[in-house]
């Protein structure tokens, strides 16, 4: 039986039995494998590091598109950044109220696997009339846009590779400069019992940035080490304090089925433990 080692955390990591290899690729910009594991069905990984799985996707992608999304409670513009395996895009066009979504990956490959050995992670949605969907990089295109958005869901790789770029403060400002009046940013931000020190310099920059930044947490099993940062940012101090009845409100009337999401879920994700908090004050 083939063993796939995670290549992230020096000195620790986690093993997946490979009970079939269905997809391995060097694209031009990374290393693609999609295999089988009788825990998590398929598995990607780009670069060595755990993407996505099939058995718990949900999380990740659910709080990751619906606390902004209900959060803000009249999205029309969305834009995603990297993204490829296609679960926020099945997450956010869910959402009604939205008339266009750009999506801007740089590996087309990743799209395009996914698509066919991951399916369900999309849905379907890459064919929603509302998609844009653009092969470039995100800075590329944040920072060249006249496009403006209500909500940036920055979806990328660790700050590895072409992953790296999308965690500079030239891509944060380029992002600050594309959201509409109380627009929202989030991203992913990693695990930071293992990753402490990207979540202190996110947090510098996005707080030098915004009027309200902060992070909320989320457990994936398949992120291992607990609890997963994600990155909130907006000028629109008033709408992380929204009541729990207002966003059940908008949850109940919206219809979207969530398997992790709540709005109780929602708000408790932004209390964080002690060490956590104390990484995000720097
Ligand atoms: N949920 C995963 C996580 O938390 O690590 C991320 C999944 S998604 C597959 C990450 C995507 O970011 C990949 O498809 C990768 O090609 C894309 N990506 C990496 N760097 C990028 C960049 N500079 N611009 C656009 N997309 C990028």
């Amino acid at each position: 039986m083939k063993i796939f080692r995670e290549a992230l955390t020096q000195g620790y990591g986690q093993t997946f039995s490979v009970n079939k290899m269905i997809f391995e690729h060097k694209t031009p910009h990374q290393h693609l494998v999609i295999f089988e594991n009788e825990r998590f069905a398929r598995v990607m990984a780009l670069d060595g590091i755990i993407q996505t799985t099939e058995r718990d996707e949900f999380i990740y992608h659910e709080m990751l598109t619906h606390v902004p999304a209900f959060a803000h409670g009249n999205l029309q513009n969305a834009l995603i950044i990297g993204g490829g395996d296609g679960g926020i895009l099945r997450e956010l066009v869910k959402h009604k109220t939205i008339q266009t979504i750009t999506q801007v990956e740089i590996d087309q490959t990743v799209i395009d696997t996914c698509r066919e050995y991951l399916p369900n992670h999309s849905h379907g949605a890459f064919d929603d009339p509302r998609l844009d969907l653009v092969i470039d990089d995100g800075m590329n295109f944040v920072s060249s846009t006249n496009r403006r958005f209500d909500l940036i869901i920055s979806d990328c790789t660790d700050p590895v590779g072409p992953g790296e770029v999308l965690f500079s403060t030239s891509f944060y400002q380029a992002c600050k400069d594309c959201l509409r009046e109380g627009g929202i940013f989030v991203a992913q931000n990693g695990v930071p019992f293992f990753q402490p020190e990207e979540l202190t310099q996110s947090s510098k920059k996005l707080q030098s940035l915004f009027t309200d930044s902060t992070f909320y947490g989320v457990a994936v099993p398949s992120y291992v080490g607990g609890i997963m940062t994600l990155a909130w940012a907006t000028d629109n101090r008033s709408i992380r304090h929204i009541t729990v009845d207002k966003l059940t409100m908008r949850f109940q009337e919206s219809a979207i089925e969530t398997h992790y999401y709540t709005p109780e879920v929602h708000l408790a994700a932004f209390s964080l433990p002690g060490y956590i908090n104390r990484l995000i004050s720097g």
